[in-house]
């Protein structure tokens, strides 16, 4: 199967997209961006052995690269419009390809996201996605608006991927149930796409937590050059996986374990009570944490007693990862 098969069959899709002018075939693809919004962009990579296990399956594989590049977009408030896709194969499997490209499709359909070109090539597995989107001038979440006195929210639970990576790494056995939601977690986390979108003028900085909550939230408070103050207690995790570990490694996993896809973001005194209607009209599912501050660093309190984390948060090229 050559290049040229594997894209007619797994990656060409009927589906035209807004604003696709020209999509797969050509040299590039052609595009017109929705009038007076800015375009959003993103790139990210996974690669086997790091980002996913070398045995997972594709559909697996697709779904969890798609998620993840998404949930770049929403946080910054943008509405997806279309990516592009280089994929590195070992070789051409057609089970595998035919997996991959259905977890992708799947994700990248949910949001209305459409493939218009990629790159495929033969090699040690990975998968590189470019996410394009749209927002209204003046609506860009960053992650520099925060400011002291802002209040902390999150979306949804956190420790879900740490205690995913664990059950898969068979360090941690739980039950069936507890066990399928952990997968599901881990290799399809939703993107907060429409909270994103409905926070898109209303919150004043948001960041997608992937590396961790506190180094992520760590970055707004860098960009913003504030601090900030969160109660560890409020941190919602999900009770299924509770009972299988300590609290103080439960609260390790909801603070420093990655992969979660969440949004944290800040929100102005003055849109408090917006927010806190959304939540209450279940058009946002979000829980406040704490606030920001004017003294730099972030700060814990664990039912209002200081409180210390061992390891803050993942990044790539820490000495604590190059063992
Ligand atoms: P070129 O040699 O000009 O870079 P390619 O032969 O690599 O073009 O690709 C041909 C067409 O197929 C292009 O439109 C490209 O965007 C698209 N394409 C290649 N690989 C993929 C892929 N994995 N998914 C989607 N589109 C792809
Ligand atoms: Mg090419």
């Amino acid at each position: 199967m050559d290049e040229f098969a594997i894209i007619q069959k797994y990656f060409s899709s009927a589906a035209q997209g807004v604003g696709v002018v020209i999509g797969i075939g050509d040299d590039c693809a052609v595009v017109q961006p929705p009038a007076d919004s800015l375009l959003v962009m993103s790139i990210d990579t996974m690669v086997s052995g790091v980002h996913f296990p070398g045995d997972a399956r594709g559909g697996c594989v697709g779904a969890r690269a798609m998620s993840g590049a998404l949930s770049d977009l929403a946080a910054m408030g943008a509405r997806p419009l279309w990516f592009t896709l280089a994929l590195t194969i070992p070789e051409p499997d057609p089970v595998w390809l035919e997996a991959f490209s259905e977890g992708l499709m799947s994700i990248a359909n949910l949001h209305e996201c459409r493939l218009i070109g990629g790159d495929t090539t033969r090699g040690p597995l990975s998968v590189t996605i470019q996410v394009h989107g749209c927002v209204d001038e003046g609506k860009v979440l960053k992650r520099s608006g925060a400011r002291p006195g802002d209040m902390i929210y999150v979306t949804g639970c956190f420790g879900d991927g740490a205690a995913a990576l664990t059950v898969i790494e068979k360090k941690l056995t739980v039950n069936p149930g507890c066990f399928s939601y952990l997968m599901k977690r881990f290799y399809a986390p939703t993107p907060r796409i429409a909270e994103g979108e409905r926070l898109a003028g209303v919150a004043s900085a948001a960041i997608d937590v992937s590396d961790g909550l506190y180094t992520d939230l760590e970055k707004i408070c860098e960009a913003s050059g504030t601090g900030a103050l969160i109660d560890v207690s409020l941190i919602p995790s999900s009770d299924l996986w509770r009972a299988h570990v300590s609290e103080g490694q439960r609260l390790q996993w909801v603070l420093a374990g990655g992969d979660d896809y969440q949004l944290c973001f800040t929100v102005p005194r003055a849109n408090v009570a917006r927010v806190e209607s959304m939540i209450e009209k279940r058009m946002l599912v979000a829980t406040g944490i704490g606030k920001m501050t004017d003294k730099m660093g972030v700060v814990l309190v664990n039912d209002g007693n200081p409180y210390a984390i061992d390891q803050k948060g993942y990044s790539h090229f820490s000495e604590s990862n190059c063992e």
